[in-house]
């Protein structure tokens, strides 16, 4: 037995009506890989930079410093001035606060407020969780390690950024991915013999990383955008050619998620539908957990997840399932019948786990 104390034992008690209590959210899953380029199109220089899957504020940073290269290099011989990014989720709004340090004047567009978009939804776990990125091994190496360092540097700065432990009773292939990828990056996992819960004592893992709250996050990102003015235009675009048209920037920054289906015609864009549970905020918890699903106490909610449905774009919860996915949790703390994740479709993205193996699916 390891002499450990035990921690608190989360309160499961959850009333799926109250206001809040359910959400659901879309992933915007690109089979293959994550797209993270630049092209020329209609004299355009457009860097494109979605299809994150379940990883998209865990990579933010990373992926920002790409898209920052890419335009730097532009400018050094186009000497252009504007740039329009499109999209006001994590995505844009990280890179978009990295190109004001080119000295950039920079709009963003979006159909969504940063509160409506599916970054604000996101559990905020540091993982690499549900994405594909066949041919793309090294750049996420680099992304991965900017990334976390670009986090773990704003612990303590109001980003809602805080190290946390992660207790899983098997192995997390989601952090397991980033000890093989970026050796050292993250402290080693740690085995322990016994889980250091009341009702939990079987054996398991503890993980050192990262938790980023995404209701603290994106505000952060959003008010600092605008105390540097960057100006967000409410707009909707229908297709590329409307982007043109009604845009004069002559670089753009795609960061429009799973609207670059549609958008940038991508018929590689899938929608993977997670739905959440949304407990009262329990600061007592101060670790995370998980095992077929998990939980992430945040300062305005415990949060309880891990549903993947494929091909599903809309974002209609049903209480069913985020009830049964505060059970199933439960039932591993002892804390309630032992049953297994709700009972909806749950098919997870086999075709990129083919594509490349080392893909995770799961927290
Ligand atoms: C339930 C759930 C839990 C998750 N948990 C985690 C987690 O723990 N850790 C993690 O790293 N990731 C997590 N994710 C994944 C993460 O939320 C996404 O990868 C990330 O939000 C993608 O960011 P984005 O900026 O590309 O997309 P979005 O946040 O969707 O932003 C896209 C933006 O583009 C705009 N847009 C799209 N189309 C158009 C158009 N035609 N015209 C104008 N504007 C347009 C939208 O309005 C929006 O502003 C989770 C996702 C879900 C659903």
């Amino acid at each position: 037995m390891d002499a450990v104390p035990n921690l608190p034992t989360p309160d499961f008690t959850f009333d799926p009506n109250a206001p809040g209590a359910c959400l659901a959210g879309v992933r915007p899953y690109r089979n293959g890989s994550f797209r993270l380029d630049a092209e020329t199109v209609s004299g355009r220089f457009v860097v494109h930079n979605y299809g994150h899957g379940g990883a998209g504020i865990t990579l933010s940073w990373g992926c920002a410093a790409k898209v920052k290269e890419l335009v730097q290099k532009r400018i050094a011989v186009s000497h252009d001035t504007e740039v329009a990014v499109l999209g006001a989720g994590v995505m844009g709004m990280t890179a978009a606060t990295l190109l004001l340090g080119l000295g950039l004047n920079v709009t963003i567009y979006s159909d969504r407020n940063p509160v409506e978009t599916t970054s604000f939804k996101a559990g905020g776990h540091w993982a690499v969780s549900v994405i594909a990125y066949a041919g793309k091994e090294q750049e996420l190496k680099d992304i991965l390690k900017t990334s976390y360092l670009t986090f773990k540097n704003s612990i303590g700065q109001g980003f809602g950024v805080s190290e946390r432990p992660n207790f899983t009773p098997k192995p997390s292939p989601n952090l397991d991915v980033v000890q093989q990828l970026v050796p050292g990056l993250l402290p080693p996992r740690v085995p322990l013999s016994r889980m250091p819960f009341e009702g939990h004592t079987k054996p398991g893992f503890r993980y050192q990383t990262l938790l980023v709250e995404p209701p603290i996050f994106l505000p952060r990102l959003e008010s600092d955008l605008r105390a540097h003015g960057v100006t967000f235009v409410h707009r909707k675009f229908v297709s590329k050619s409307d982007v043109f048209t009604s845009l004069t920037q002559k670089i753009i920054v795609n960061c429009t998620g799973l609207g670059a289906k549609t958008l940038w015609n991508d018929s590689k864009m899938m929608p993977i539908k997670g739905q959440l549970a949304m407990l009262p905020a329990q600061p007592n918890l101060q670790y995370l957990y998980g095992q077929d699903g998990y939980m992430f106490p945040r300062a305005d909610h415990v949060v309880i997840g891990g549903t993947f449905e494929e091909n599903v774009d809309n974002e209609l919860f049903d209480k069913t399932v985020c009830k049964g996915l505060v059970q199933h949790i439960a039932a591993l703390f002892g804390k309630a019948v032992p049953r297994p994740m709700p009972d909806i479709h749950i098919h997870h993205p086999r075709n990129a786990a083919m594509v490349n193996p080392a893909m995770p699916v799961r927290v």
